[in-house]
């Protein structure tokens, strides 16, 4: 298990930020740390990383206690943190140097230099960092992250900000380097996720509310929805008589009706057809959507 985080509670003074929180990330997931402002990713991400002690709980990063073992632990995680720190006035290859030596990386130049190839920073890597956009910061910092070439990555939103060109490159850049690490980053949007992870932790109110696969995500519901379409008059109310049935709704061209995942539905519309000879045009299950199954995990 690379990241194993165990009861995690941290307070801030009266302030708690994160209650109780355990998770565990294999090694080679990327997973997606998901959740409202002020849900307590910072907090948990500077935990993992060393940079805050918790006030209870455990977390190991690839077996090593990080508070017990912290010099260690440093070494095998790659963190971005929320406001990527950079130095404006340095040159990004000088900084990259500076970020390498404190690692004691060894064959600091080389180094360097492959790392700007990796992060696709060749035609800026002479710049001030000052002068770069915010999607080459990015690179930046992503590039310091993986310098030491530690087996854990700990992205903070790493591409809050960005333009859409950028934030397409941004996340390509996370796919590939998460092929070779384990990769840990929070977002508080769902498309995020979508888009890079394999699995995703949902926090809300400093406590998980959802973690599973993000293909499983939308099938925890209690509820499953059928869409169908029928040729002819079909009233809401004979609809609402199918056995099961709780609710039924008319969009557009047809009607969604939902039931109790228990139920056969999609069986038991058709049947409803056959017996009203109705001419069935479409019938599917609805997959609900992640941004919905988001919604209602974090709703106040
Ligand atoms: P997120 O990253 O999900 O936006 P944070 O971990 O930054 O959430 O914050 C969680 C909670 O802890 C919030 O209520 C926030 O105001 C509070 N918090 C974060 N950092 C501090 C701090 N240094 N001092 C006091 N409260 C803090």
């Amino acid at each position: 298990m690379s990241i194993v985080v165990e009861n995690l509670t941290k307070y801030y003074g009266e302030q708690a930020a994160v209650h109780d929180v355990s998770f565990e990330v294999k090694k080679g997931e990327i997973v997606g740390f998901l959740g409202p402002n002020g849900a307590g990713k910072s907090t948990t991400m500077k935990i993992i990383t060393g940079y805050v002690p918790s006030t209870k709980g455990n977390v190991k990063v690839c077996g090593k206690n990080v508070t017990v073992d912290s010099l260690d632990t440093r070494r095998l995680i790659g963190y971005l943190p929320e406001h990527n720190p950079l130095y404006l006035d340095m040159y990004v290859k000088e900084y990259l140097q500076f970020v390498g030596n404190l690692y004691k990386v060894k064959n600091v130049k080389e180094r360097v230099a492959e790392m700007i190839k990796a992060v696709g920073l060749e035609v800026e890597q002479n710049k001030k960092i000052g002068m770069l956009s915010k999607g080459y910061r990015q690179r930046v910092g992503l590039a310091q992250a993986i310098i030491h070439d530690p087996e854990v990555l700990i992205l903070d939103e790493p591409t809050s900000g960005l333009d859409p060109n950028q934030l397409v490159e941004i996340r390509d850049l996370i796919k590939k380097i998460g092929k070779e690490k384990t990769v840990m980053l929070s977002t508080h949007t769902m498309q995020e996720v979508e888009a890079i992870c394999d699995r995703v932790v949902i926090i809300n109110k400093g406590e998980i509310v959802a973690d599973g696969k993000t293909s499983e995500l939308s099938q925890t519901d209690e509820m499953v929805t059928v869409y169908a379409e029928f040729e002819g008059h079909v009233s809401k109310n004979l609809l609402g008589k199918i056995k099961g049935v709780r609710k039924v709704e008319k969009v557009q061209d047809g009607w969604l009706i939902e039931g109790p995942k228990t139920a056969n539905l999609r069986k038991d519309v058709a049947q409803f057809a056959q017996e009203n000879k109705l001419l069935v045009l479409t019938l599917r299950v609805e997959e609900k959507r992640l941004e919905e199954v988001f919604k209602s995990l974090t709703k106040a």
